[in-house]
């Protein structure tokens, strides 16, 4: 590629993964004649240099939790075969499961008196 003629301190595009977006950069860090790391003129961080490329994002949700990145770095195998009950679990937060499960019960139950004889 073309980046022989690019010096230290210079003008270079790339992708800041703090401001989430293409901006410009500068030239942070050479080796060989590429550039290895940028610094980026909006958010002044230094960051490798991703040839000036917008990664590819997994999900559409807005926010990746912490569990989901540890879950994806320590199972990197295939689904484990013996649960396929709830597959949606680890997406979504279980909290919200969990509070609609009791109140089904809980409603269930009411609906179906069972007593005995006065
Ligand atoms: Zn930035």
């Amino acid at each position: 590629m073309m980046t022989t003629s690019l010096r230290l301190g210079d003008g270079i595009d790339d992708y800041c993964p703090r401001c989430k977006l293409l901006l410009n950069h500068a030239v942070a860090s050479m080796v060989g004649g590429s550039v290895v790391k940028v610094v980026c003129q909006t958010c002044h961080s230094e960051h490798p240099y991703k040839n000036a490329e917008v990664p590819p994002k997994k999900k559409a949700g807005p926010k990746k939790t912490l569990l989901d990145q540890v879950l994806a770095k320590a199972a990197p195998a295939p689904e484990p075969v013996e649960e396929g009950s709830e597959p949606e679990e680890t997406a979504n937060s279980p909290k919200k499961k969990r509070a609609a499960a009791p109140a089904r019960y809980i409603s269930r139950h009411a609906t179906r008196p069972r007593r005995g004889k006065a």
